[in-house]
């Protein structure tokens, strides 16, 4: 999953950025309204977290730029706590969910991780699909109960993956969403990646779609279609 902020505090970019990339996702950062609203319309986020207060152009207007121009990325806002109107134009901007400064990193991980699942159509924080279970709130995963070790990015790939079971995914759209801006993007890596990852799994979930991508079938999982 990649992952944009967009927050002018340069300490609390930095904070919530490498929080994020400890999460495990991919994460770019703007630093004022025109570069954010840039970005969030020329690339392909999972989730952005935008700021209200923000040099160039507030977060309002970025938002409904975005939105203007069928952006439909989830958003969630970052409002100052005396700010109680940020929160109604935020959502009547377009944002999907919000969270009050000051807040805690974890409380901000989870809102992160709910809108990325509902957004994908499942109901809680595990993910099935056969043998497998993909626990986006400890960032873990078992086959048939027993955990598996992935390397940071092998776990991306297979959380975007099982994200959205029951569709193909292409090798673009994966190395789209797994790597950040500034990342040195080459598409054969995705291959390498899901041949390691298949081993470690040891089950026979991802399938090659020919000259199409990858799938994981949603009959495979708990997800009913
Ligand atoms: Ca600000």
């Amino acid at each position: 999953m990649r992952l944009l902020v967009v927050e002018d505090d340069r300490d609390l970019n930095r904070q919530v950025v490498s929080a994020l990339e400890e999460a495990g996702y991919a994460v770019d950062k703007a630093f004022d309204g025109e570069e954010g609203a840039f970005l969030g319309e020329t690339e392909p986020y999972d989730c952005i977290i935008l700021d209200m207060g923000l040099p160039k152009a507030d977060g309002v207007s970025v938002l409904s730029g975005w939105r203007r121009a069928q952006v439909k990325t989830p958003v969630i806002i970052l409002t100052a706590r005396d700010r109680w109107s940020d929160k109604v134009n935020g959502f009547d901007a377009g944002a999907d969910d919000y969270v009050t400064k000051p807040f805690h990193m974890e409380e901000l991980l989870a809102r992160v991780r709910a809108l990325l699942r509902r957004t994908a159509g499942h109901a809680t924080s595990q993910i099935s699909a056969g043998p497998v279970v993909l626990d986006t709130r400890s960032g873990r995963v078992f086959v048939d109960g027993s955990p598996v070790k992935l390397t940071s990015h092998e776990y991306r790939l297979l959380s975007y993956l099982m994200h959205h079971t029951g569709r193909v995914v292409s090798r673009a759209e994966l190395t789209e969403h797994l790597y950040d801006q500034d990342f040195d993007r080459d598409s054969n890596t995705i291959e390498v990646f899901v041949g390691r990852l298949r081993k470690k799994l040891a089950v026979d979930l991802i399938q090659t779609v020919r000259g199409l991508g990858y799938l994981i079938d949603a009959g495979a999982g708990g997800k009913q279609p």
